[in-house]
């Protein structure tokens, strides 16, 4: 087979196979590499298996980036439901979760097969398997040095040498760093520095939040509660919800808010947002003074959290003998809890990197590098990352339908 192309894309995830797509419907030659042995893998373990493949309340505010307008144009060229109709297209029953989250009824995977049945269809040639060991400017457009990459099966053939792909244009949509396991590298940021493009500093995003050890011992006897509760920073605050764990914090609300924490930042909790608790445990008071705090609480808490806040803010076994200045610490405690997270769980476990390819360098209409001339990069290895809720991979659907339509 020939090894020149109009188009290269570094990695077959969400970014590059809809770039490959667009690039194909207009009768460029393309060739998608991925050292991953299948094309899509962190599609195939989204959203638990079901994969929520947009929001249809995509807005540009529900990114974060160090500059917000950037992704303006693309989200609006390539809307979230212009990739509903092509699921419906293809048949692929989705329902909504949440407002706006489109999950698939049956399984993420059908997205992967709609993606690589329109890869075919528009004769886009895919290898896997392969891993990218260099990228050069060679004439008007860029050799790539691939390599085998994986573990050869039993009885396969010996790795061939380093073998180069040409391009005319490069597209990079390597991803960002998050699940190491599953093949996520670095080298979509090396290559940018490579070109001579900035790159904000990636950190872990939707990720869970650890603790201190002496506030993992105080806490561990809510270890496996989840409640609906609000989790704020500063004037940014989500309500949806929480899980403690071993480890210390959890759930979409923590997930949310760990895009927005820094080292070293206090979180507000609020473990029963919108419920005025001090005149609950006023009106408790009034009706059976006799009850103790706790199992007033439990009617608001779950119940090991009542015992635990109670156990925070000793007082008398009455109710009745609680003034009002001590149900409002108890009120505190509940709604306006302050604490300070000792870290995240890392790349590990995060659902996204944050920063990334610094997207002052690239155009926002098409994801080309402003000073590279045939080089693009597209998807989450651009400092643009969405909330959780879909918004990821419209981002992804998006700046590769725009990259696809330049290339
Ligand atoms: P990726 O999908 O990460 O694809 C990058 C590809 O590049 C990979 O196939 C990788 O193997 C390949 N690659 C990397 N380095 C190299 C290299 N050096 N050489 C060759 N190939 C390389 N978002 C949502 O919107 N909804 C969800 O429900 C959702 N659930 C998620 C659940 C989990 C557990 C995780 C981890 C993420 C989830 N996300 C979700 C986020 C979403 O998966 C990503 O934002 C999205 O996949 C990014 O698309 P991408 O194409 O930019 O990168």
């Amino acid at each position: 087979p020939s090894n020149r192309f109009d188009v290269v894309v570094l990695g077959a995830g969400a970014a590059g196979m809809m770039c490959a797509i667009e690039a194909g419907k207009r009768g460029r030659s393309v060739l998608v590499v991925d050292h991953a042995s299948a094309p899509g893998e962190k599609i195939r373990i989204s959203g638990g298996g079901r994969c929520n493949f947009t929001n249809l309340n995509t807005q540009p505010a529900n990114f974060l980036s160090q500059n917000p307008s950037f992704c303006i144009s693309a989200l609006r060229r390539y809307r979230a439901r212009d990739f509903v109709a092509l699921v419906d297209a293809h048949g692929i029953a989705y329902h909504e979760k949440a407002a706006g989250q489109l999950f698939c009824d049956g399984s993420a995977t059908q997205i992967i097969q709609l993606l690589t049945g329109e890869m075919r269809r528009h004769k886009v040639e895919l290898r896997l398997d392969t891993a990218v060991s260099g990228v050069e400017r060679s004439g008007d457009g860029f050799a790539v040095a691939l390599r085998r990459s994986q573990r050869r099966r039993e009885g396969e053939a010996a790795p061939e040498a380093a073998e180069i792909a040409s391009g005319g244009s490069l597209v990079v949509a390597t991803g960002g760093k998050s699940i190491p396991k599953m093949g996520a590298t670095g080298f979509g940021y090396q290559l940018a520095q490579q070109f001579g493009l900035a790159v904000v500093e990636p950190r872990p995003a939707l990720v869970p939040l650890t603790l201190d050890p002496p506030s993992l011992e105080r806490l561990r006897p809510a270890v496996g509660v989840a409640v609906e509760a609000a989790a704020r920073l500063g004037r940014t605050q989500f309500e949806d919800g929480m899980l403690f764990t071993h480890r210390g914090l959890s759930g979409p609300a923590i997930l949310q808010i760990s895009s927005y924490w820094r080292e070293g930042d206090d979180l507000t909790l609020s473990l029963a947002p919108g419920v005025d608790i001090l005149a609950e445990l006023k009106a408790a008071r009034a009706a059976n003074g006799r009850q103790a705090p706790q199992t007033a609480l439990a009617a608001l808490l779950p119940k090991r959290l009542a015992q635990l806040i109670t156990e925070a803010v000793p007082g008398p076994v009455r109710l009745a003998d609680w003034p009002d200045a001590q149900l409002r610490r108890l009120e505190a405690a509940v709604n306006r809890w302050t604490l300070k997270p000792a870290g995240s769980e890392g790349y590990r476990t995060a659902e996204v990197t944050l920063g990334g390819v610094d997207s002052r360098g690239l155009d926002s209409r098409t994801m080309a590098a402003t000073g590279v001339a045939g080089l693009y990069f597209i998807g989450e290895v651009v400092d643009v990352t969405g909330w959780l809720g879909g918004y990821n991979f419209q981002w992804a659907w998006s700046s590769g339908w725009c990259a696809g339509q330049a290339v």
